[in-house]
């Protein structure tokens, strides 16, 4: 197996004996992006320079636990460097592309900050750099996060590894389609209604939503703030556990942050899920589900009750009003949060004849339709005369969802259902109809509304394309997922079928993306 193609704990295992250095495993990722971006268009921007400097101080820093590292010449590490290693030392990540980053263009997929260089970075970025894990670049995305396919990036389309010209869910598309890849080892991704867990299910890999409050929103880029959470895109269980051991605990810099530390998630792999009590809500399985994909999450029940768990039907009676709360919640929160985006302070600005003017003008170039819709719809729900109507009943609508799982979480400890209502789609074929889109967070949404952790792992395929198995906990029981999904995992070994990445070789820039600007990262390395 190519360096790439492992998982960051068993590129761990080969740092820690000296077998290979930072610098090689980042020269095989980034050798490897430079074969898959041409086809696959996961990155806005890479940022191979610094990147390499991280992969240096990685060596140091294993050179100084071991004295046993090569740095990327192959040549014997000086000492010097950081304290220990962290557990992600040395491990290349992606980064979607609304998390802010130091020094490196954070576009949020939307023109409106296409040349947009924060001056800083959020808790995430700075928590990975202490630990060591080596950023290779930002990963494409629906603009400001909205969408379900990351069709509405205001560059270019990403697409899905598995098959030419599906799409790789969204928003966090390019982070999902690049780990199903090889292009990065790790990634993060923003789930604000399924960001996450929608494009780890389409694309085959492990995405996870943590509690709202256990990763600190610092840094992030604000779509719908009491829903927005930055969670782990990864190959496999472990790897998440470890990452989110990374990002995890409370932050002071961002006031809904939960007072918790973040603890070792590695503890809960490797356990008996004998009497785990699994609750699976009839509502997630039944209209709205692809009859193929419930046959597959059917076949995932029957793996976990022959691993010793009793797996039993429940409701979640509100479910049916769960769309409709969200596109009131979430616009209403993003009408006001992208209000900062006028040309004044940072970003695009389009010439006015009065400050209004160009302030209007910003926002019509800069913002891409999706976003436009939402924030009409946003605005329109928080109206005097239409709040009461619409967004304060909205909110309570959202207390009576969460009222269900907390009556749901009495019986059971984890609920199952699929990710995805149905596996990846093809490119263009819900772009007109907005609705068809927003119905592919159908068994996600919830989750964010009662802001409660939840994990797709890949359990199947259906027409040669993967399905994803989504775990729910009780807040702050993020343990439960990794255990139950952990226990899946090695149970089933999805993890060995990978896509063959076949349709890069005929893929003509005719057949690609028409890339905009900017256009996709070229790896020139
Ligand atoms: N697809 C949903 C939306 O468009 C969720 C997006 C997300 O989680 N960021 O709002």
């Amino acid at each position: 197996m190519k360096m790439h193609e492992l998982t960051a704990h068993e590129i761990r295992v080969l740092l820690e004996r000296g077998e290979v250095s930072p610098g090689e495993v980042l020269d095989s990722v980034l050798g490897h992006i430079q074969d898959l971006e041409p086809a696959l268009h996961a990155y806005i921007t890479l940022c191979p320079d610094d990147a390499r400097e991280a992969a240096e101080q990685a060596c140091k820093a294993y050179a100084d636990k071991s004295a046993g590292a090569r740095c990327g010449t192959g040549a014997r590490c000086g000492t010097g460097g950081r304290d220990g290693a962290g557990a992600l030392c040395g491990i290349p990540i992606a980064i979607k592309d609304n998390m802010c980053t130091e020094g490196i263009r954070t576009t949020c997929g939307s023109k409106i900050l296409h040349n947009f260089v924060p001056p800083y970075d959020a808790t995430v970025i700075s928590r990975l750099k202490k630990d060591g894990a080596v950023i290779v670049g930002k990963t494409n995305m629906d603009e400001f996060a909205m969408g379900s396919s990351t069709e509405n990036s205001g560059f270019f389309d990403t697409y899905n590894p598995w098959r030419k010209g599906a799409v790789p869910g969204g928003s966090s598309g390019g982070s999902a389609a690049t780990v199903a890849a090889d292009g990065a080892i790790l990634a993060l991704g923003s789930d604000t209604g399924g960001s996450v867990r929608q494009p780890a299910s389409l694309c085959g890999v492990v995405g996870l939503k943590p509690t709202y409050g256990l990763v600190s929103r610092y840094g992030l880029i604000a779509f719908a703030s009491s829903l927005d959470q930055i969670g782990p895109i990864t190959k496999d269980v472990t790897d998440c556990a470890l990452l989110l051991g990374v990002i995890a605990g409370h932050d002071p810099q961002d006031s809904t942050s939960a007072p918790v530390q973040a603890s070792d998630y590695t503890t809960y792999l490797d356990k008996d899920i004998k009497g785990t009590r699994i609750g699976i809500p009839k509502e997630y399985m039944g209209e709205g589900i692809d009859p193929d994909v419930r046959r597959v999450v059917e076949r995932a029940v029957a793996v976990l009750r022959g691993l010793g768990a009793s797996v039993d039907e429940c409701s979640l009676p509100h479910t049916d009003y769960a769309l409709a709360t969200y596109y009131l919640i979430a616009p209403a929160e993003c009408s006001s949060n992208l209000a900062r985006f006028d040309g004044v302070r940072h970003g695009l600005q389009t010439k006015g004849r009065s400050i209004e003017d160009m302030m209007s003008k910003t926002r019509r170039d800069g913002f891409g339709a999706e976003v436009k819709r939402r924030i009409m719809l946003g605005t329109y729900a928080l109206s005097a005369g239409y709040y009461d109507a619409y967004y304060a009943k909205a909110q309570k609508a959202r207390t009576l969802i969460r009222k269900d799982f907390e009556h749901a979480f009495k019986q059971f400890d984890v609920l199952l259902s699929p990710t995805s209502p149905t596996v990846a789609f093809m490119a263009g074929e819900r772009v007109d109809n907005p609705l068809q889109m927003y119905a592919a967070d159908l068994c996600t949404i919830p989750v964010n509304l009662a802001g409660l952790p939840a994990m797709s792992v890949p359990c199947g395929f259906s027409a040669g394309l993967p399905v994803g198995l989504q775990l729910i906990a009780p807040h702050f029981e993020e343990g439960g997922l990794f255990t139950v999904g952990h226990a899946y995992e090695r149970a089933t070994g999805w993890r060995q079928f990978r896509p063959a990445l076949d349709w890069q070789a005929s893929a003509t820039p005719e057949q690609g993306p028409a890339p905009s600007d900017p256009s996709p990262a070229t790896p020139e390395m």
